[in-house]
């Protein structure tokens, strides 16, 4: 129902830093489509059907003032045909940046709550519950087993021949969809986009709640060293303004940026066997380069 605008490719990355007997290739679900990209598009399909099937009127979901999901839902929602809301943690002053502005011109109706009532979502779905006909209530991230279910067509023929996949993680919904697809003896390495060592049971959790049977190896690495979520170092915006000069391709800072610049550091103290052929997956999120611009004054490398 949601449709793709650019079939995703696989390219070859050339960067100096690549040792010699390492291939490094990225994915480029970027350009599935300019507004819902990469794995949120994957994220939602799914859902999207289902609330179709069930008559459902209105997409409801939960975000930060920043988030590529809220940004996404908006703009699945308008072309799919339904009415959506977000509940956004913060308050409304934070309403005036690029994705909620977005967001609320594609139609979604905001709503702001604090950062401790936001924890609580069953109360607030039951808050908000009459506030819509119909509602089709997404988690926040996007991550149910619907949308473990759609991240797995991340995963073609080229991908299952490469030994190691590398992907950013959030909440982990789109590593448990690659896990559930690549075949035994090969690793997805997820790059954790948050402080914190949670990410590994948060990602086992949802292999269990999904019924994922899969016999790949898989690994988190939660070493983030630019100080959390969404923070940015000089290092992190060096790294990849030159990748861009180097391949012609955008990183977003959150998320692709970080695992991009992990892969260079273990590459570089040999953490891959010789020949191993690494496949990264560029998720998309360049949205998120707008609030960079707004809050930090930090440009969109050329
Ligand atoms: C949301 C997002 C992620 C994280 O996905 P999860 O399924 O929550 O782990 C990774 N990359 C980008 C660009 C995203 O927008």
């Amino acid at each position: 129902m949601l449709r793709v605008q650019t079939s995703p490719f696989i390219q070859e990355i050339h960067s100096p830093w690549i040792l010699p007997e390492i291939r490094l290739f990225i994915k480029r679900e970027d350009v599935l489509h300019v507004m819902v990209s990469g794995n949120k598009w994957r994220k939602l399909s799914k859902n999207l059907d289902q609330a179709k099937k069930a008559g459902a009127q209105t997409l409801v979901t939960f975000g930060g003032a920043y988030s590529n999901h809220i940004y996404a839902t908006a703009a699945a929602a308008r072309e799919a045909g339904f009415s959506s809301a977000g509940i956004i943690r913060g308050d409304e002053l934070s309403a005036d940046n690029f994705t909620l502005r977005s967001a609320r011109n594609m139609g979604m109706d905001l709503i702001f709550t604090d950062r401790t009532t936001y924890r609580d979502k069953q109360r607030l779905v039951e808050r908000f519950r009459d506030r819509w006909e119909s509602p089709y209530f997404l988690p926040e991230g996007g991550t149910n087993c619907l949308a473990v279910e759609g991240c797995r067509e991340i995963v073609n023929e080229e991908v299952r021949d490469m030994d190691v996949v590398a992907v950013p993680a959030g909440t982990g919904g789109t590593m448990a969809g690659i896990i559930a697809a690549m075949p035994e003896n090969k690793k997805v390495l997820g790059f954790s986009a948050l402080k914190g060592n949670f990410l590994e049971n948060e990602v086992q959790r949802l292999l269990d709640e999904c019924a994922v049977k899969s016999r790949a190896d898989w690994e988190v690495i939660d070493d983030d060293h630019t100080g959390g979520y969404a923070r940015v170092t000089a290092e992190l915006l060096h790294f990849i303004s030159e990748f861009k000069a180097e391949n012609n391709i955008l990183l977003d800072p959150v998320y692709t940026g970080k695992m991009m610049l992990g892969l260079k550091k273990m590459i570089q103290a040999g953490a891959f066997r010789k020949d191993t052929k690494i496949c990264a997956i560029h998720t998309g999120g360049l949205q998120g380069w707008n609030g960079m611009k707004e809050r930090y004054g930090i440009e969109i490398p050329e």
